[in-house]
């Protein structure tokens, strides 16, 4: 039995407990491009398993494809994923071709990439386009940190979130630097507005690091950690722990309804989970080549029981 079958057997089936179809918004905000799995890390936790031994990577091709499906639907936001989205052969072109007319260009960073030689001007290149970061910080202490994603982690990160404030960002209104917290092993986040100020007055105090927001995420059990859950009889326990916590008033504001996932190649997913999954979105036109804005429009969007992961307490996605 794989470990996404103990998924859907743990609890009932989120369709169910739902009770309706989950559908997307008329109009969509953001086109979400996942543009390379390569990683200079290999966390624990990472859904997508990326990783150094890693090489997809998205085309120049499908790079303006994205672009003008991004123009032509109306999307406001691009947020450029990964992998580490830097290590792509399309990322500083995407963000110069975006910048003159999207609404915001957020990238998600492990931070850690910017201490390598080929990737230390980055943060000026992002800078110089307004480019929101949302940067990975698993913990504001290094052994928690470095347990996840590796010895030496937190101590490059905090270096490189040092770099980002004296360039401006989380300093500057135009420069957003926002950091991400993700609990270790089988548990959900504490409260987000309780860990915003721990980790505002320790990165601080410790540091002199300053930020804006901080998410704190609920790790979907899928991928490694999926992996990792079955494997140690811990599935059940964490779903019933999701499943107890369903907070309905998540519902309207699943990143799912207003957003449409791109892999690499094009194919063309609900979420990024739903991507690590393989799960494309529903109907017959599955790729940025075809698709439609009445495809994605109110389209029915594909669940799971790792949907759980989103609806849980204050919701996370
Ligand atoms: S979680 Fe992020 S930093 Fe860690 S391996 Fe996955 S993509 Fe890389
Ligand atoms: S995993 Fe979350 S974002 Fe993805 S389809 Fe399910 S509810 Fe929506």
């Amino acid at each position: 039995m794989s470990y996404f079958d103990s998924l859907q057997k743990a609890v009932p089936l989120f369709h169910e407990h739902l009770g309706q179809k989950l559908r997307a918004k008329n109009q969509l905000d953001t086109l979400q491009v996942n543009v390379t799995k390569k990683c200079n890390l290999a966390c624990k936790h990472c859904h997508l398993a990326c990783s150094p031994k890693r090489d997809e990577d998205m085309t120049l091709e499908t790079a303006k494809q994205c672009l003008k499906v991004f123009r032509t639907f109306d999307f406001k936001i691009l947020d450029i994923t990964g992998g580490a989205p830097e290590l792509s052969q399309v990322f500083t072109y995407l963000i110069e071709e975006a910048s003159p007319y999207a609404q915001k260009i957020m990238i998600r960073s492990n931070l850690t990439v910017y201490n390598k030689e080929e990737y230390k001007k980055i943060p000026e290149f992002l800078k110089k386009h307004g480019v929101t970061i949302i940067a990975s910080l698993p913990f504001y202490e290094a052994a928690r940190t470095d347990r996840v994603r590796g010895i030496g982690v937190f101590e490059d990160s905090i270096r490189v979130l040092q770099h980002l404030n004296d360039l401006g960002y989380g300093v500057d209104p135009g420069l957003e630097l926002n950091l991400v917290y993700n609990p270790s092993g089988a548990l959900l986040p504490t409260s987000q507005d309780d860990l915003e100020a721990i980790y505002r007055v320790k990165l601080k105090e410790e540091y002199g690091i300053v930020f804006n927001k901080l998410f704190s995420i609920t790790n979907c059990p899928i991928g490694r950690f999926g992996e990792w859950l079955d494997r140690s009889g811990n599935m059940e326990r964490y779903l019933e722990r999701l499943y107890d916590a369903f907070n309905e008033v998540t519902v309207p504001e699943l990143m799912c309804r207003s957003m449409l996932s791109v892999n690499h190649d094009g194919s063309l997913y609900d979420c990024d989970f739903n991507l690590a999954l393989g799960i494309k979105i529903k109907g017959l036109h599955q790729s940025i080549f075809d698709v439609t804005k009445e495809d994605i429009a109110n389209r029915q969007i594909m669940t799971a029981n790792h949907c759980y992961s989103c609806t849980a307490g204050a919701g996370s996605s």
